[in-house]
């Protein structure tokens, strides 16, 4: 019926303000259902609806008492107070010729009085809220602003309802948002079952989009861990909390295709309207697993390279051990030899002979010392025994020694607070008296040697520690710093420093054997020290 209808823009608007409603067709809702029964109890009215009016039909977003649900709208009274915006009564439906048909006026009982107030937005009525009665009636104006009250209760609820769809609508950004994030989500009710994964999830477990919704969580887990999983859910579910699975331990899931990935997840509580929620974030770690295998592998490697280094070094010491202790006594016979030709040939001999002679002596003797000293170094590590010694003690007996040195040169030398250290002690004296001899004897000339011995614990445990030896003397220049700790090298012509070049070759094997290590550093022209370490030969 015309006379029930607005001007087109004007319906068009308040349409579309229902449509954004997106109330139409609905399942009941309670709070609207309250609103009509509470509207009949109170307003003494058999029938209530809160109902809504779009472009055919007027029908109930909720009910109360007998009567249609959904009448066409050109029978509808509802539709002409949402045309006028205002309350409209008919206290006699009977009187309003437009409404002979309406099937309010020809249910049985027929329903003669109606009121209702229309359900206002900006954009015009939606619907109302209104009431029917039995017999003719004719509301107070208190009742009247009974129904007003109940149509702006009515529009809230409808703003409220449409909030919580935009919160809904908004709750899908996030959603989508999951499926941009590299770790696997996972959302599942108290029972375990899923009602959301994100991409990354399903990657990981292989199942396509949306495959694993409404599956139970235990088919992503091995066989032997699914019992135990039930009952593990039980206790979260009994006490929620947020925890992290897997680290450090190896988790596995199972994948679709029934192989196993290990992977670390986190868990999350979440309390949605309709219970529990949890909320799993997965990882998928086989390249960290990978990785760590691959580490443990690498260092079983290098533990095996290092045991064959050792046994191949105790070889080649062995090896020195014995060619030095063999060498000893040709050398020993050359040289007597010579010099025994020298003795008691020397008449019956010409001056070039006499030199070679004596050439060949002095060459015996060398190389007597060095093979001495190749013999000393291949025993050096050998006895394991370690003791307590004090290292004041090591150092001043090494000052005694080398009082005659000290005097000649005018050197000054200071020592600092020294520790006791667990340590081989002949061969610890060694090393002071190598380091402190050279400090003295690679001095500048004209500049009296000052040389400073010091102690610095490395570990806060004091169970590693650090020595130094400095002094200001020649210098070494920064590309001899290594090959100084190589057997019989020397820096200078035979004549300049004497030495074998043995000394910094010993106290680097000592060093070595007393899980340490040493290094120098220098500018040449100003001074050197050499530094260090012993640690805990014990442990
Ligand atoms: P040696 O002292 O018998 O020559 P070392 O093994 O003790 O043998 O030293 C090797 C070389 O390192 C020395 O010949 C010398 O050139 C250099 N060197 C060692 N200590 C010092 C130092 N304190 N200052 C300068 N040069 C040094």
């Amino acid at each position: 019926m015309d006379d029930l209808l607005l001007d087109g823009s004007a319906e068009a608007r308040r349409l579309t303000a229902l449509s954004r409603m997106e109330v139409l067709d609905t399942p009941e809702e309670p709070a609207f259902n309250e609103i009509s029964s509470t509207m009949a109890r109170s307003l003494r009215a058999p029938v209530a609806q809160v109902s809504l009016v779009d472009t055919s039909r007027q029908w109930a977003k909720s009910h109360f008492g007998p009567g249609p649900r959904e009448v066409p709208r050109k029978e509808s009274f509802c539709a002409d107070v949402v045309r006028r915006g205002q309350i409209v009564e008919l206290a006699d439906v009977r009187a309003d010729a437009r409404f002979v048909n309406s099937p309010w006026r020809t249910t049985d009982p027929p329903l003669l009085h109606y009121a209702g107030a229309p359900i206002m937005t900006p954009d015009g009525a939606v619907g109302t809220v209104c009431i029917y009665g039995l017999k003719p009636r004719q509301l107070t104006m208190a009742e009247r602003a009974v129904l007003s009250g109940f149509a702006s209760l009515a529009r809230r609820l409808l703003d409220g309802r449409r909030d919580n769809k935009e919160k809904h609508r908004q709750l899908q950004f996030p959603l989508s948002v999951l499926d941009a994030s590299p770790a696997g989500i996972l959302v599942l009710d108290e029972r375990g079952i899923i009602l959301l994964t994100n991409a990354a999830f399903d990657r990981i477990f292989g199942y396509s989009p949306g495959e694993l919704i409404n599956e139970p969580l235990e088919r992503l887990l091995p066989d032997a861990l699914r019992e135990t999983h039930v009952s593990l859910r039980a206790q979260f579910v009994a006490a929620p909390e947020t925890r992290r699975m897997g680290a450090g331990r190896e988790l596995l899931g199972r994948k679709k295709d029934g192989t196993f990935i290990p992977i670390e997840v986190g868990l999350n509580p979440m309390y949605a309207t309709e219970g529990l929620r949890i909320v799993a974030s997965v990882i998928d770690i086989s390249d960290r697993v990978a990785a760590a295998e691959a580490e443990r592998q690498a260092q079983r490697a290098l533990r095996r390279y290092a045991d064959e280094l050792s046994a191949k070094n105790v070889e080649l010491d062995q090896f020195a051990y014995l060619t030095s202790h063999d060498l000893q006594a040709p050398l020993r016979t050359i040289s007597n030899a010579s010099r025994m030709l020298l003795e008691d040939y020397l008449d019956r001999l010409d001056q070039p002979a006499i030199r070679a002679l004596e050439l060949q002596s002095a060459a015996a003797e060398r190389m007597g010392h060095l093979t001495t000293q190749v013999f000393e170094h291949s025993r050096l590590g050998r006895d394991p025994a370690c003791t307590l010694v004090d290292v004041r003690t090591t150092v001043t007996d090494v000052l005694e020694d080398l009082t005659a040195t000290i005097e000649a040169s005018g050197a000054r030398i200071e020592v600092g607070a020294m520790p006791k250290v667990n340590a081989r002690p002949v061969e610890l004296r060694m090393v002071f008296q190598n380091l402190i001899g050279n400090a003295i004897k690679f001095r500048r000339p004209d500049v009296p040697p000052v040389v400073r011995v010091t102690a610095h614990p490395e570990a806060p445990d004091k169970r590693r520690w650090r020595f130094a030896v400095v002094d200001n003397g020649i210098g070494i220049r920064a590309e001899h710093f290594d090959r100084i700790f190589e057997l019989f090298q020397r820096l200078h012509a035979k004549g300049a420093f004497g030495g074998l070049g043995v000394g910094l070759a010993h106290c680097k094997k000592i060093v070595a054997t007393h899980n340490g290590r040493i290094w120098v550093e220098s500018t040449p022209g100003k001074g050197s020290t050499f530094h260090f370490t012993i640690g805990d030969v014990s442990s």
